[in-house]
């Protein structure tokens, strides 16, 4: 399966990608950890990625989108991939499907966990990652619904969508993703 999970900070899609994919077994891309690696290990990427994410910016689509191509060509990602995180502007969107017609791959489906701001807010500051400080979380809160929100729609078109209410629990926003794949 080919899945993609979108959602503003603190919508819980670290964790339900990680399950999701543990459940299935196919690989987790999840652009967010990736990047916090590449600055941790000073890589090339790390270096120029940096600065975005000290201040909850979003890295340039360009690095994105090669970044991801980069991924999408390791033999992994044969059995399926879970995209986490990415795309988040609809130009990395139009891409991703640029791509996946040139590997003539299919997206099975985008799932989108809709969670309130106040929820975004109050999750992303229990938690204690280098990028977390308030004023980024803001800024990451007004990204997501200047950027990402927008191809929602992109997805929901294409009937290619699936809502789910992410301010429930852990256990049933999982419970209520596996309803939705038909996983049984
Ligand atoms: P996340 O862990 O998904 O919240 O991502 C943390 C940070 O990584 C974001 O605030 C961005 O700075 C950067 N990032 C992750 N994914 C993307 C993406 N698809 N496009 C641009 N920036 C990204």
């Amino acid at each position: 399966m080919r899945l993609i999970i979108l959602g503003g900070p603190g919508a819980g899609k670290g964790t339900q990608a990680e399950q999701l994919c543990h459940r299935l077994k196919i690989p987790l891309i999840s652009t967010g950890n990736m990047l916090r690696e590449a600055i941790a290990t000073q890589t090339e990427l790390g270096r120029q990625a940096r600065v975005y994410l000290e201040k909850g910016e979003l890295v340039p689509d360009e690095l994105m989108i090669a970044f991801i191509r980069d991924r999408l060509l390791i033999p992994d990602t044969q059995s399926g991939w879970l995209l986490e995180g990415y795309p988040r502007t609809a130009f990395q969107a139009e891409e991703l499907d640029f791509l996946l017609d040139e590997f003539q791959q299919r997206l099975d489906w985008a799932i989108w966990l809709n969670v309130s701001p106040e929820v975004m807010r109050s999750r992303s500051l229990l938690r204690s990652r280098p990028d977390d400080s308030p004023a980024t979380i803001e800024r990451r809160i007004q990204l997501f619904g200047d950027r990402t929100i927008p191809i929602l729609d992109y997805y929901a078109f294409r009937r290619r969508l699936i809502r789910i209410n992410g301010d429930l629990s852990i256990e049933t926003v999982q419970q209520e993703i596996g309803e939705k794949l038909n996983l049984g």
